[in-house]
């Protein structure tokens, strides 16, 4: 598997996301992002997996999944 490869899956409900940006402001790697006053995922591919957005989200709309290998 090559090392670029996303490990994690990042799901996003806009039926709950209330966007407040505190997911974006969180995550250390710049992955998430606002669209439309929803988080949106800009880039996947830089998600490590720390579930801070998760963590901070309190309107539990944001899952990270880390992908089977
Ligand atoms: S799990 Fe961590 S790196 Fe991935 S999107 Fe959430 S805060 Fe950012
Ligand atoms: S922290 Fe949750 S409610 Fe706030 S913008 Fe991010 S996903 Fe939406």
């Amino acid at each position: 598997m090559p090392v670029t490869a996303k490990k994690y899956t990042i799901k996003i409900n806009r039926e709950l996301c209330k966007g407040c940006q505190f997911c974006m402001a969180f995550c250390p790697e710049n992955v998430l992002a606002m669209k439309k006053a929803k988080a949106v995922v800009i880039n996947p591919e830089k998600c490590t997996g720390c579930q801070l957005c998760e963590l901070y989200c309190p309107d539990f709309a944001i899952e990270v999944e880390k992908k089977n290998e």
